[in-house]
């Protein structure tokens, strides 16, 4: 591949008259003034030119920072340094032109495409450390395939007394020169390689190293921002939503991400104004985002499922439109919960698979959940009576069994607690409704029982005192025994009773639980 060594010099002329006579006598008649050895290691060469570049300009790279060319009294003899100068204009210039295409493109909207990636020069970031070092030592490169160099076969072309060593200047630039190709596809060369232009290997070492470390630089780059995507999971469609709740001037600014959970991506924002005069959208939001990769809500299934408020619509949908439905419940449950008056989020707005709602928290700093804040056992025990009484709401005004009720889903701001997290909110009648609110019993009995209030019921006590019902089974196994068989008899009364479900698939409607 590499024709170092065996090529001849390209402007070597027809050899001398011996040539053709004697082409074995050339050695005799030339005499070399240091051994093959010495030709053959290109380590010393560059020591020495190394040595004499260091000499003659001291501190090249040194002065590659800065405008192009500012002064007159700066000495442009060394290739290195004006290499890089040209490069670095070279770049310049690019990313100029890429900015104003850029500008052209996205003219005064607020939904930009950023052509960011493919700039030459990059922002500083963090790692730029890191890539100081990617400079001196290119190694143990990662992002490099391992490349054996070409060794020539002899140090040297040509015969006789026109015998040229690798590292000739002139044959030698101009392979540098030509070598460039081969760097990366990305690495603007410029028109180098069109033109006699020689480069010393100095010069070609540094712009190679160059090259390199801008490659790994750009991918990193690149995947920072891929990684940092599909870790909010925030596909292009969403952004698009999100840009348009912006565009709109319904959101002020969208700050960032307040939590990554497994089925939703929760973000802060800043509210803007309502297109409507009646509505007034809160200073700050929250904006959650339900998950649009599909294998998470596979085993949600059974929430939604048979919730009969979505029966109808379940079996028609697709995973998409199912998505949005756990939005929709979301809301829906809140709105009902907002009527009742219990401490939760308020909507703002849904949009597909994206709800907006208030913040609760302030300055940007969501409120702890009541796992991660220590409580006074005064406000312990204030907390659980104010649980209690949230649950009961839930139960006799809501309609509603919160179904993932735990000290992960209750927030403390204001000195109260907020429920959040009703996507998956059931009606008591859901075919496991009773078993859903018996669990977030057991999860509110343990916490306060363990957070030391003498108070708290056990989870059986507070199931009855939740829903009305007076379970009397005394152990847990005979409890959940119960509780499944009035299930049963619910859903018997369902089936019977089918047809006047219909009227219950609007919000606020009494429950159908038969005691
Ligand atoms: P998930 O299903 O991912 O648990 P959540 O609704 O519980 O979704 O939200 C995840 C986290 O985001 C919560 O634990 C809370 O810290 C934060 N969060 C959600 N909604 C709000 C809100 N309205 N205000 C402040 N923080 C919120
Ligand atoms: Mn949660």
């Amino acid at each position: 591949m590499d024709p170092v060594g065996v090529a001849a010099a390209p402007d070597a002329g027809p050899g001398p008259a011996w040539q053709s006579k004697c082409p074995w006598g050339a050695p005799n008649t030339t005499s070399i003034s240091c051994s093959l050895a010495d030709v053959m290691s290109e380590q010393l060469a560059k020591e020495l030119q190394l040595e004499e570049e260091n000499a003659a300009f001291p501190e090249a790279v040194a002065v590659a920072e800065g405008p192009f060319i500012t002064g007159e009294n700066i000495d442009t003899s060394s290739d290195l340094m004006l290499a890089q100068m040209l490069q670095m204009e070279f770049d310049r210039e690019y990313d100029a032109q890429l900015r104003r295409e850029e500008k052209k493109i996205n003219g005064d909207s607020k939904v930009s495409i950023s052509f960011e990636n493919y700039r030459k020069v990059h922002p500083y970031d963090s790692d730029s450390s890191e890539d100081e070092v990617d400079w001196q030592d290119t190694r143990h490169d990662p992002y490099r395939a391992d490349k054996p160099t070409t060794t020539p076969r002899k140090g040297f072309i040509g015969k006789g007394k026109d015998i040229t060593t690798k590292h000739d200047e002139v044959v030698c630039g101009r392979k540098n020169t030509a070598r460039m190709e081969n760097f990366a596809p990305e690495f603007q060369v410029g028109d180098g390689i069109g033109m006699d232009l020689k480069l010393s290997n100095q010069v070609f070492n540094a712009l190679k190293q160059h090259a390199y470390s801008e490659e790994r630089r750009s991918a990193r780059l690149h995947e920072k921002k891929e990684h940092s995507t599909a870790e909010k999971a925030v596909d292009p469609k969403t952004r698009l939503l999100l840009y348009k709740m912006v565009n709109a001037g319904m959101l002020e600014t969208i700050t960032g991400c307040i939590s990554t959970g497994k089925e939703s991506v929760v973000f802060h924002a800043y509210g803007g104004k309502s297109a409507t005069e009646d509505k007034v959208i809160p200073p700050e939001c929250a904006i959650k985002v339900f998950k649009t990769t599909l294998n998470e809500f596979k085993n949600r299934d059974k929430y939604i499922k048979d919730d009969y408020r979505f029966k109808d619509r379940f079996s028609k949908l697709n995973p998409r439109k199912i998505i949005r439905m756990w939005a929709e419940k979301e809301m829906h449950n809140l709105t009902r919960m907002q009527n009742a008056g219990i401490p939760c989020p308020q909507v703002v707005i849904l949009k597909k698979h994206v709800l907006v709602m208030s913040f609760i928290g302030q300055d940007q700093v969501p409120a702890p959940k009541l796992k991660d804040v220590t409580l006074s056992s005064e406000d312990m025990k204030k907390a659980y009576y104010q649980i209690l009484n949230m649950m009961q709401q839930l139960y006799k005004e809501c309609n509603l069994v919160h179904a993932d009720l735990s000290e992960y889903n209750m927030l403390w701001h204001d000195g109260k607690v907020w429920l959040i997290d009703v996507s998956q909110s059931v009606e008591p009648t859901h075919p496991h409704g009773l078993e859903f609110l018996f669990r977030d019993c057991r999860n509110v009995s343990q916490f306060f029982q363990k957070g030391g209030v003498a108070e708290a019921l056990n989870e059986r006590e507070l199931f009855n005192a939740v829903s009305g019902l007076n379970i009397t089974a005394e152990n847990e196994v005979d409890f959940q025994a119960e509780i499944e068989a009035l299930e049963k008899m619910n859903e018997d009364h369902v089936q019977n009773h089918g047809k006047k479900l219909s009227m219950f698939s609007s919000d606020g409607d009494p429950p159908i639980y038969d005691e």
